[in-house]
């Protein structure tokens, strides 16, 4: 039986409810309800000064739209992580040395894009801070005190909330003791593995996949019916059938 595994994500936004329903579903959900991952929600409005608890501000030297303010979001970490590991994070920074303990990654388009080996690096953190920018960015001086910049895709959102939520659902599906069948693992797109089974190595496609009925007839007419190999129970046939089904990339 694999290793149980715990881990916990803050996700800093100033939509602290947008994806209440989405984390309380399905695998993440449940990974919840079985304390496998604990997913918060930070309101960096909370961390405002002034009585609008205004968390933006025009751009210094013109253009479009507004920028998310640096102090909101760096007390949110100060009362998140404690004064000390910050103050030690920033003079790093200084220092370039590199930091120990909870990663803090900044979700922007202009980040490494997310792949399967990158969310299998990060299950190697215990406590991953995503912070979501808003409106035209983040003031730029928060790279003195982040990770990493992930970006979800070559295409711009209007926030970092869902693409947090890819990173948490790719991390929380690759825990030990999250997904029912730990084979589903084995098996799998992008995944770089030696499959016990030897089906594949390396970066694939996976193959073909179907369930009951065995024939379907979508429109009068024409029918679709499930490779004959699959229902044969014929193992040995299956894993070669599979194997001519996997698309190397
Ligand atoms: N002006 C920015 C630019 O051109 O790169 C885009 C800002 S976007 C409207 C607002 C926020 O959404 C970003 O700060 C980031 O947190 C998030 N975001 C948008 N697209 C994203 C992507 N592809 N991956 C990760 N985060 C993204």
């Amino acid at each position: 039986m694999a290793q149980l595994s715990y881990m916990k994500f803050d996700i800093l936004t100033i939509f602290p409810h947008i994806l209440d329903s989405y984390v309380n579903e399905s695998i993440i959900g449940r990974a919840r309800t079985r304390a496998l991952v604990e997913v918060n929600f930070r309101d960096i409005r909370e961390y405002t000064f002034d009585k609008h608890r205004t968390v933006d501000d025009s751009p210094y030297g013109g253009g479009p739209g507004m920028i998310l303010k640096i102090e909101p979001i760096f007390k949110c970490l100060v009362d998140l992580m404690g004064s000390e590991e910050i103050e030690d994070r920033v003079r790093k920074h200084e220092s370039r040395s590199s930091n120990q303990g909870s990663r803090i990654v900044l979700l922007s388009p202009q980040g490494e894009l997310l792949t399967q080996q990158k969310a299998l690096e990060l299950t190697n953190s215990k406590h991953l801070v995503l912070i979501c920018g808003r409106y035209e960015g983040i003031d730029a001086r928060i790279k003195n005190f982040i990770d990493e910049e992930i970006s979800i895709g070559q295409y711009v959102l209007s926030g970092g909330e869902l693409p947090a939520m890819v990173v948490v659902e790719a991390v929380t599906r690759l825990l030990p003791g999250v997904l029912g069948s730990a084979d589903s693992l084995i098996v799998e797109s992008y995944t770089l593995v030696e499959n016990e089974v030897g089906l594949h190595s390396g970066h694939v496609v996976e193959y073909p996949q179907y369930t009951r009925p065995e024939v379907l007839e979508p429109i009068s007419g024409v029918t679709w019916r499930v490779p004959e190999v699959l229902l044969s129970g014929d193992h040995k046939e299956i894993l070669k059938w599979r194997k001519e089904h996997i698309t190397k990339i």
